[in-house]
């Protein structure tokens, strides 16, 4: 996981949620609520033939940039890309392997619960500053987590 200098979040992200569960206590941070409303545009371009699972995500990065993707479904099913890889994998193609995200939006079109999932968590770790707020939608509504919260025990490879 990154963790080098550069960790702070930007003061623009306020994070108005439950720092222990990620319950939103109050309407989200504008500029949060814009990268979730980017994140339910991609969504709109999901290719989700066998699941009907339509799902978008935004990432914003420190460089300013902000990077969507929608999760792409193939008909071996394991081939299947998650919206959160799509959006990273064309982050760094786009604009190279220094990187760093600093928000996260998810979305879905079904009116349902979609955290990132595990695959997804550890490739976002490769890239993601620790208090990056995650914003996705939970059974019980939208929360915002920071992603050492999402995941706190990402793999990493020290070697002796
Ligand atoms: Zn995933």
């Amino acid at each position: 996981m990154y963790s080098g200098s550069g960790d702070a979040i930007a003061s623009w992200f306020m994070v108005p949620a439950d720092q222990n569960t990620g319950h939103c206590n109050g309407p989200l941070d504008a500029a949060l609520e814009d990268l979730l409303d980017l994140a339910r545009q991609a969504a709109l371009h999901s290719y989700a033939p066998y699941s009907g699972f339509r799902v978008g995500a935004a990432l914003r990065l420190t460089n300013g940039e902000t990077v969507t993707g929608t999760n792409v479904e193939n008909v071996s099913y394991g081939l299947t890309i998650c919206a959160e890889r799509a959006a990273l994998v064309r982050a760094v193609s786009e604009f190279g392997p220094e990187i760093r995200v600093e928000a996260v939006a998810i979305a879905n079109l079904n009116d349902a619960a979609s955290p990132p999932c595990g695959a997804c968590r550890q490739v976002l770790a490769e890239f993601i500053l620790p208090q990056a707020p995650v914003v996705f939608p939970a059974a019980d509504g939208v929360r915002v987590m920071p992603f050492s919260a999402v995941m706190p025990l990402a793999f990493e490879m020290k070697l002796k």
